[in-house]
């Protein structure tokens, strides 16, 4: 058993918190917002007021927070996590953050006599909800061997990619497949309601050949029910579009596609789509077809 602390209790680290308990480890949670605090005490777990609660006596912390902002701003500062949690302690980011900030936070937590990992995850909600996340982790490989067991808590698929910073890049490549694939699959969607084809059958085969993937089973049906409830909000996959693009850049790397993507996605959000699931990248790819049918009919 092991004290943990989670930091930031949202759509991810609310459920991820839960598995910890039900894993059997002690945890202590704490979020900005009290009401998802006490929807954890509800679960079983412990709360805290403050991040130097949450942290005083953990063995582990594992934050959960939206952006590289906001972890700067939970772990630094004489109220944050490298102030005031234990010698030695683990500290586990698996919020998907830019890469170089990684890198810079973690040089900072072993100042500060914490042994940091980069964890951010993939699987979504339904991945958080069921423990079976996939876990991509940089740091060393003394730390990633010890978190293992807090790892197996809330995942499936646990890989050690690389140093400090080398899980979020293979996050930033992630997000870039994985909107990619989005944008295709409402292209298709979209295509196919044009022709009036009978899409439930459609998406079975196409399913069940090369054409299939994760993304399609997850998000095809409720693309064609038009239901974007959120899962991965698209406000959070515009940021981690942001993330890819200026990292690419950075390395000299050509992502065109990637460019594109992250141009649709942003225009998505600007038109006051980000709180939809990323899935909802098909109103707009809708909206391009149903706007230039509409104008020549006019
Ligand atoms: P979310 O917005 O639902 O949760 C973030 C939580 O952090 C919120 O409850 C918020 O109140 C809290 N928070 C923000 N600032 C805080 C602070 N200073 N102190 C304490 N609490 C604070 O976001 P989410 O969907 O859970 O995503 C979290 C991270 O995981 C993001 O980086 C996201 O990109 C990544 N991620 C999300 C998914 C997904 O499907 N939702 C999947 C993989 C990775």
């Amino acid at each position: 058993m092991t004290t943990i602390s989670v930091i930031g209790l949202g759509i991810m680290g609310l459920p991820m918190a839960k598995n910890l308990v039900a894993a059997g480890h002690e945890v202590t949670g704490y979020n900005r917002s009290r009401g998802k605090v006490d929807a954890f005490v509800e679960a079983g777990g412990s709360g805290a007021d403050s991040v130097r609660d949450a942290v005083r006596e953990a063995e582990v912390i594992l934050t959960m927070l939206p952006d590289s902002p906001d972890v700067e701003a939970v772990v630094g500062g004489e109220d944050g996590v490298f102030a005031n949690a234990p010698e030695g302690a683990l500290w586990i980011d698996a919020s998907t953050i830019r890469p170089d900030v990684a890198v810079q936070l973690a040089d900072r937590a072993r100042e500060a006599g914490l042994r940091p990992l980069d964890a951010p995850v993939s699987g979504g909600e339904a991945g958080a909800v069921s423990g079976a996340l996939s876990i991509m982790v940089g740091g060393e490989k003394a730390d990633v061997d010890a978190a293992r067991e807090v790892f197996e808590g809330v995942g499936k698929t646990i890989v050690h990619v690389g140093p400090s910073g080398s899980g979020q890049t293979v996050k930033a490549a992630n997000q870039l497949i994985v909107a990619a694939n989005i944008q295709a699959l409402s292209e298709a969607v979209v295509f196919l309601e044009a022709y009036g084809v009978d899409t439930t059958a459609a998406l079975e085969v196409l399913g069940g050949g090369l054409a299939g993937s994760k993304v399609l089973d997850q998000k095809g049906q409720k693309m064609l029910d038009r239901d974007f409830q959120p899962g991965f909000r698209l406000q959070l996959h515009h940021k981690d579009m942001g993330i890819v693009t200026a990292a690419a850049r950075e390395a000299a790397v050509s992502i065109p596609l990637g460019a594109l993507v992250a141009q649709l996605v942003g225009a998505t959000v600007a038109r006051g789509d980000g709180g939809l699931d990323h899935s909802g990248l098909f109103t707009l790819v809708e909206t391009l077809s149903t706007a230039s049918g509409d104008d020549l009919q006019a």
